[in-house]
């Protein structure tokens, strides 16, 4: 009797310990983002469903020579405590990036970062690990695809809302890039062909309307115009100010958002019409004024776009826009493994 309860005692053990081994082979896969932007750098390790587990911030100097970047990045890349269990980095940045050979062809913002080999240079220092490489644009989509449409979307487009107006588009579940890596520029659709001129080098292109600076030049001009005025003496206007000006219930601040709404929706049954997508995010720090934008701009698609393709897309504000090109960079590096 005694060595029958022995027996068991040692099939429990048995049973224990491999559930103990299941448990540590189940142990869930971790990715490395980077996120480089034109004022800091954040990395972080990030699980597979977006979730991040630990998050570091440097600052960016634009005056450092891109090698020195690249070295402060692996540095602080190797101080996390799953560094050595990450196998796969992500890194997203502005600008034009090769993406097939991970190189930085040219960034607007920092313009030291000329044909860097970013892909290459990384792998170098972090000896093993693979390294995937990106535009920030649709790095982001790639986040707002894992976090705001839970990866549920099939058809996605990312628009962002911020100085410029970028955006990224998912087709099928994976990002597409287009033949030379540039598709996406959702800013650049013209919404008319006789508007304001645009740094592209077109003009009357949706950025050229609600770019940051160009949406403020508008105001600017529309007060001197109406005489309606906006702020006092001295007081800056830019599209934060703007914002709180329509939370405190300003009508002409509420009336210029709605031209905002209007040119945006003009740009999204643009692409609501060519892509029929299942859904749009938008992100950017100037979708916090969506309250004020966003009727408009639906208004718009529904007098322009296809009614069953308007119909099928779900609109969403991202709930995570100041973390989308941290979790897009992790996510690219997991696509990429
Ligand atoms: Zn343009």
């Amino acid at each position: 009797m005694k060595k029958k309860l022995l027996n068991l005692g040692f099939c429990f053990v048995l049973l224990f310990s491999s559930l103990g081994c299941t448990r540590v082979l189940a142990q869930e896969e971790l990715y490395m983002g980077v996120d480089i932007g034109g004022q800091s750098i954040k990395i972080g390790v990030v699980n597979e469903k977006g979730e991040i587990k630990e998050e570091r911030k440097v600052g960016m100097d634009n005056q450092k020579s891109p090698q020195e970047v690249i070295a402060e990045i692996t540095r602080e890349i190797k101080k996390f405590k799953d560094y050595e269990r990450i196998k796969t980095v992500g890194i997203g940045m502005p600008g034009d990036i090769n993406a097939q050979k991970g190189v930085v062809r040219f960034s607007p913002n920092l313009l030291k970062w000329k044909e860097v080999p970013l892909k290459g240079l990384v792998e170098q220092e972090l000896e093993g690990k693979k390294v995937h490489v990106d535009n920030d644009a649709n790095v982001a989509a790639l986040g707002a695809y894992y976090v705001d449409t839970e990866q549920k979307a099939t058809n996605m487009v990312c628009v962002t809302l911020g100085t410029g107006v970028g955006g990224g588009i998912v087709i099928n579940k994976k990002i597409y890039t287009g033949s030379s890596g540039s598709a996406g520029e959702v800013g650049h659709i013209t919404i008319d062909e006789k508007g304001p001129d645009c740094q592209c080098g077109s003009n009357g292109c949706i950025e050229a309307y609600i770019g940051e600076k160009y949406f403020i030049k508008y105001i600017e001009n529309y007060m001197k115009t109406t005489g309606k005025r906006l702020i006092k003496e001295g007081e800056a206007l830019n599209c934060k100010t703007l914002y709180e000006k329509a939370q405190k219930g300003d009508e002409t601040a509420k009336e210029m958002w709605r031209f905002y709404g209007k040119k945006l929706g003009i740009g999204l049954a643009t692409i609501i019409n060519i892509l029929n997508p299942d859904s749009i995010v938008i992100c950017g720090g100037v979708s916090s004024a969506s309250a004020y934008f966003m009727d408009t701009a639906k208004k718009e698609i529904k007098k322009r776009a296809y009614a069953s393709a308007a119909e099928t897309c779900k609109i969403t504000i991202s709930k995570n826009t100041a973390k989308l090109g941290l979790i897009g960079a992790a996510m690219l590096a997991k696509e990429g493994k």
